[in-house]
């Protein structure tokens, strides 16, 4: 492409809200053939919502006063839907002396002199806690696409929460646009397998590849490029951040995290998924090879 025609197409993609990095990155996107997409705030809004309590080992104010303790240091979104959940059910929480970021897993805290985890089965598993009498409840809460976080205390399971997240407007549309353009979209997430099929079956995403920690999205990326595909991954989150390095387009949301935006090729300005189609689009218009 010519540096007019790059200029051209440079600006026309900002107008749609879709910023290249630079000329090299508005004519890489054409040759792009799979789009990997994140699912919470990228997919999903992010602001999911409080909504089941399962306490086992005592009373649920009690429960719920360690989790959201736990969760208040955390900057996930997931952490912040239950710290806030918990302050609307009027329930003051303390403060824990301790805290530490399992990335992709959850947290850890101390509360009260007690030792809290609250995060995913893997985390649960690393520690060798036992979750028991939930299992039901768990497929039955995963299975309608909510996300469940399970929490130990004192090295024992004492029960769960689950959040909603709602799936962005305009999600599905866009899927279907990448799927016109010929791409092979794949829903690539840290969360469970049964929550992430229910949010791709919704969205009209026919793969999923879930449980995957930070390291583990970027490992698939390397996979997919290893059998000669332009991978495009799209994400929001810290924990995207080694994925969209990898990818041959990293395209991160404006409304995600810094850290992802810096890693990232391209920046979609509006959270809206429609940018990706844009991009490439865009690309494609200006490298004169319209599919
Ligand atoms: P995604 O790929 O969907 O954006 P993440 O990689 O950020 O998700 O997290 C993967 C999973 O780890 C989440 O679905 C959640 O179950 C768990 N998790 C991560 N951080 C936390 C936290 N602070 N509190 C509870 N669960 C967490
Ligand atoms: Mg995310």
């Amino acid at each position: 492409a010519t540096p007019t025609s790059i200029m051209a197409g440079s600006g026309r993609a900002a107008e749609l809200g879709v910023l290249f990095k630079g000329g090299e990155q508005l004519e890489a996107a054409h040759k792009v053939d799979v789009v990997l997409l994140d699912k919470t705030g990228t997919v999903t809004e992010g602001k999911p919502a409080l909504t089941d309590v399962v306490a086992v080992m005592q009373d649920e104010v009690r429960f719920l006063r360690l989790v959201g303790a736990a969760e208040q240091g955390s900057e996930h979104p997931l952490a912040e839907a239950i710290v806030a959940g918990i302050a609307e059910r009027g329930i003051a929480i303390p403060e824990a002396v301790s805290f530490e970021a399992i990335p992709g897993c959850g947290v850890r805290a101390v509360v009260e002199g007690q030792t809290v985890l609250v995060g995913t089965s893997r985390l649960m598993d690393m520690h060798g806690i036992a979750v028991r009498h939930v299992g039901a409840r768990i497929s039955e809460l995963e299975e309608s696409g909510r996300t469940v976080v399970l929490a130990a205390v004192n090295g024992r399971f004492a029960g769960l929460v689950a959040v909603a997240d709602t799936i962005k407007r305009s999600s599905r549309q866009a899927v279907a646009r990448l799927r016109k353009l010929g791409l092979r979209v794949i829903l690539l997430t840290g969360d469970n397998r049964r929550t992430a099929q229910t949010i791709a079956r919704q969205t009209g995403i026919g793969e999923v590849v879930a449980d995957a920690l930070p390291e583990g999205k970027a490992q698939i990326v390397r996979m997919l490029q290893s059998k000669g595909h332009k991978v495009a991954m799209v994400g929001d989150g810290i924990n995207d951040a080694p994925a969209l390095a990898t990818a041959d387009i990293g395209m991160a949301l404006g409304t995600g995290t810094d850290v992802a935006i810096s890693a990232a090729d391209i920046t979609i300005m509006r959270g809206d998924l429609n940018g990706i189609a844009d991009a490439i689009e865009m690309s494609r218009l200006t490298m004169g090879n319209i599919r």
